[in-house]
């Protein structure tokens, strides 16, 4: 089978899907043939315009909203999800999560507030944790979860430290998960990207500090959204069916060597 439609008739849910790596996910999904639930946080135009896309491309979603962060935000964003799916013609259910939203601490250790701490922890961390929670009763069987981690959670990074940290828990949820929902058909992976251009790095700018972050990669470029939602659409694809408590390095390389 080629990649055309291979996920016909199945429901995806994308955290973040209106921006960045999200969008891209949530574009190559739809491209696959499934109906995407496209999520966001603050930005509804951006939303609207990543639904918009899909449309045009021929494929099938619709917009999410739920701030992350808050108490109650993982039973918001379900909430929101049930009611969204409801207008669409298929049946209640989920059967892709990827939990692609986050949000970054450009501060290395001594410059990090609890305030900071909290808030990264609140939306990188809990909030999966509790959307997974939310998806197990919706979630059918030969179901798939993707966690975003990234790939400071190998290497050492001391400027994100905070983020890293986060994101190091993902990594422990992921192997659990994938332990505890291996009975029921369903795998979950770790996707790590490396410096990926997003409007999370406002500082890539900067030429100099872009060719600093290209010269991390074997490849010697920065890696594009794209690159990473290509792996996550072989994950969830019937293709990636025996992969799972995995962290796949989507890197393109960084730091393999000395
Ligand atoms: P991005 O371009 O800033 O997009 C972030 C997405 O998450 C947006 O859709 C945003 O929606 C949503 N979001 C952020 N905070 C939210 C909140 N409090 N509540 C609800 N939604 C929220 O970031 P990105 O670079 O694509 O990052 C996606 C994931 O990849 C993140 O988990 C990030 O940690 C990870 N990652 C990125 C890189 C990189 O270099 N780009 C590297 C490693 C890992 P709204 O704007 O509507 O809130």
């Amino acid at each position: 089978m080629t990649t055309t439609q291979r996920l016909g008739g199945r429901t995806a849910l994308v955290t973040g899907g209106s921006r960045g790596i999200g969008r891209a996910i949530s574009r190559r999904l739809a491209r696959e043939g499934a109906l995407v639930a496209v999520h966001y946080g603050h930005n509804q135009d951006a939303a609207e315009r990543t639904v918009k896309e899909i449309g045009a491309d021929g494929g099938r979603a619709f917009a999410v909203h739920a701030e992350l962060g808050v108490p109650g935000d993982a039973a918001t964003l379900w909430a929101a999800f049930d009611e969204g799916l409801s207008g669409q013609d298929a049946e209640p259910g989920v059967d892709i999560l990827v939990n692609n939203a986050g949000i970054t601490l450009p501060r290395p250790l001594a410059h990090v507030t609890e305030e900071d701490y909290d808030r990264v922890f609140a939306v990188n961390t809990k909030a999966p944790f509790f959307i997974v929670q939310g998806a197990l009763d919706r979630l059918r069987d030969g179901g798939r979860i993707v966690n975003i981690s990234t790939g400071v959670t190998r290497f050492a990074f001391p400027p994100i430290v905070a983020y890293a940290m986060t994101k190091g828990a993902l990594d422990v949820l992921t192997t659990n998960l994938a332990q505890e929902l291996g009975p029921r058909g369903i795998t979950v992976n770790a996707v790590a990207p490396g410096f990926t251009e997003t409007e999370i790095n406002p500082t890539l700018a900067d030429p100099q500090i872009r060719k600093r972050y290209s010269d991390h990669s074997v490849f010697g470029r920065l890696g594009q959204p794209a690159d990473i939602a290509d792996v996550v659409s072989f994950l969830v694809s019937d293709d990636g069916r025996w992969v799972t408590g995995q962290w796949i390095d989507a890197t393109g390389g960084v730091h393999l060597g000395v």
